[in-house]
């Protein structure tokens, strides 16, 4: 914690900042240990501060050690006496987390005092999610865990699924599954998609059973010490028909391309043509219209992002999915999605899954 913290207040001076208010609830675990859902954490150069009502002060203090733990009931006082203390003057917060009604409040509140006129609010996106790209060694045990519990689930109920079995009935068992091989719960709803249904990338598990011969899309994550998984099968109960065939080796083979030659340095962008671009070239490149991947770590959809228009690096140690897809309408989808890691050389998958 004390490496994360000093990493965020090294940006201080690049971001012309004296402190941080840190809101969103993953930052707030990234940078404290404090696994509480409600919170906020203030940090300067000297401070490090971290408020919480009484539900939380005894579990935060035993989990937040770099930090000074303080029991509140609500409101922003705590905030105007640690800025007056600690006489910091721009402070910054994370526009992509905070709401206006709050962020109105906080500039109300900086009117009606003295030395807090002075005070100015700086939007500071982005600043823990860029440390959060790169994960350390307990981070990538916990993703290694979340990935094995969804991995396992997937190839135990599989092979379960049956003509005339509902979408929903089978997201259950998925669900249910993950549970017994070690999550904590689910780090996003469950998508089972049958037949036409799979042309909808998000499509929600319906009542609508399950028929011979159907492509089946399955993208489900577990979630262990907060850590998330993501991945994502595409199944057929019976004999797979000649469009099943040629879609989904031409999915299998964007996604293996990907898989084998993203390098660290290129960006998210490039790795998205590696994949894409063979899918455009068997014809299909209309019918993928989603982005290649993200990252995912303590929310299942983080940096860095790997979609046509991104231009965030992949560094070694980051973590994300390679998640082609293409979708026919009337007829169905195919998607596959691994995660792998980056190393210096290149990607290894993490997802064990089989295909
Ligand atoms: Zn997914
Ligand atoms: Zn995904």
């Amino acid at each position: 914690m004390k490496d994360r913290l000093d990493r965020l207040r090294s940006q201080f001076r690049e971001r012309e900042l004296d402190a941080m208010l840190i809101s969103a609830p993953e930052n707030r675990r990234y940078l404290s240990g404090f696994t509480g859902s409600a919170g906020y954490l203030f940090i300067s150069a000297e401070r490090a501060v971290l408020v919480t009502d009484s539900r939380y002060t005894e579990q935060a203090t035993g989990q937040a050690s770099e930090y000074r733990v303080i029991q509140i009931r609500g409101g922003w006082d705590w905030l105007l006496e640690q800025l007056k203390e600690s006489g910091a003057k721009k402070l910054g917060f994370e526009s992509q987390d905070m709401t206006v009604a709050t962020y109105n409040v906080l500039l109300e509140a900086l009117k009606k005092e003295e030395p807090l006129t002075q005070v100015s609010m700086v939007a500071a996106p982005g600043m823990a999610e860029e440390q959060r790209a790169i994960k350390d060694g307990g981070e990538l045990d916990a993703l290694r865990k979340a990935i094995h519990a969804s991995d396992a689930a997937m190839d135990a109920v599989r092979t379960e699924i049956r003509e005339g079995m509902t979408e929903r009935e089978v997201a259950w068992r998925m669900e249910s599954a993950m549970r017994d091989f070690g999550s904590e719960g689910t780090s996003f709803d469950t998508i089972v998609a049958a037949g036409p249904n799979g042309a909808m990338a998000h499509h929600r598990p319906s009542d609508r059973p399950i028929g011979r011969g159907e492509p089946i899309v399955i993208d489900m994550g577990a979630k262990v010490d907060g850590y998330c998984s993501d991945l994502t099968r595409t199944v057929v109960v019976g004999e797979p028909d000649e469009t099943f065939r040629k879609v989904y080796d031409i999915v299998l083979g964007a996604q293996l391309t990907a898989i084998n030659t993203v390098k660290a340095g290129m960006t998210g962008g490039d790795c998205d043509g590696l994949a894409r671009s063979v899918i455009a070239e068997a014809g299909y490149g209309d019918q993928f219209g989603h982005g290649l991947g993200h990252g995912v770590g303590l929310a299942v959809h983080e940096d860095p992002r790997v979609g046509p228009k991104s231009s965030d690096p992949l560094e070694p140690n980051s973590v994300f999915t390679v998640e082609p897809g293409i979708y026919i309408t009337g007829w169905g989808g195919i998607r596959i999605e691994d995660i792998v890691l980056l190393d210096g050389e290149g990607a290894t998958p993490l997802s064990k899954a089989s295909k």
